[in-house]
């Protein structure tokens, strides 16, 4: 079976379009949301409405848990924070019920599925090193698990080979110095990975976070993918 693995859309609906008509192209069966659908760009409702309508299972992410007023929101960064309130006052009754419904993690057959760690998943640990890979090996027992969270595509095996986290990027912010949105696709006879990267017009999505009042710092980011 075909996979599909998305993460950390952030509001940004021109890279979510673009993400799925490439998802559609490689004829993936089943598509699997990681969480923060919502928080950082302008476009949050509609984002919801993607994932609903599509009936993709999705988990719960940090900015999706602070943005419906569950959580702490100091440890957010400034811009973050300020892209959070923005974001609980412009979601729709029926976005907010659907990011109720979340859980925080995912499992089918062999795979699992979180936002930020396997390890204490409510806590939104980051795992960016070997090391921290490493101690969270050990919170799984499926062959892989799939995080974001980081924004930045990685690939972590257990020393045997056997057992990987694969972090899948961000859709709508990546921050890898490359702009394209990212997905990932996997491949489950064969247990194969494949980060795809998609091109998306980020002007139009950049001055959509500026006509939405939102920092400019989080439309240019965008740009430079950051
Ligand atoms: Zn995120």
């Amino acid at each position: 079976m075909k996979i599909a693995v998305i993460s950390d859309i952030h509001s940004n609906l021109v890279a979510l379009e673009a993400v799925m008509d490439s998802i559609r192209n490689e004829g993936v069966e089943q598509v699997i949301c990681l969480g923060d659908v919502v928080g950082y760009g302008a476009r949050p409702n509609e984002c919801v409405e993607v994932i609903r309508s599509n009936e993709i299972p999705c988990i719960l992410g940090n900015h999706d848990e602070a943005a419906i007023g569950l959580g702490d929101i100091n440890y957010f960064n400034q811009w973050a924070r300020e892209a959070i309130l923005w974001t609980s006052i412009n979601l729709n009754e029926k976005s907010k019920e659907f990011l109720r419904g979340l859980k925080f993690t995912h499992e089918i057959d062999d795979i699992f599925f979180v936002h930020a760690s396997p390890y204490e998943p409510k806590s939104w640990h980051y795992i960016f090193s070997e090391y921290e890979a490493r101690l969270s090996f050990s919170s799984f027992k499926q062959r892989v698990c799939f995080v974001g969270h980081t924004h930045i595509p990685a690939v972590f095996s257990e020393p045997d080979g056997r057992r990987r986290i694969i972090n899948v990027g961000s859709v709508g912010q990546p921050r890898d110095h490359d702009p394209r949105a990212c997905w990932e696709l996997y491949e489950t006879d064969k247990e194969s990975f494949k980060l795809v990267r998609v091109e998306y017009d980020v002007e139009q999505s950049s001055n959509q976070v500026i006509s939405g009042g939102l920092p400019g710092f989080l439309a240019d980011r965008l740009k430079s993918g950051i």
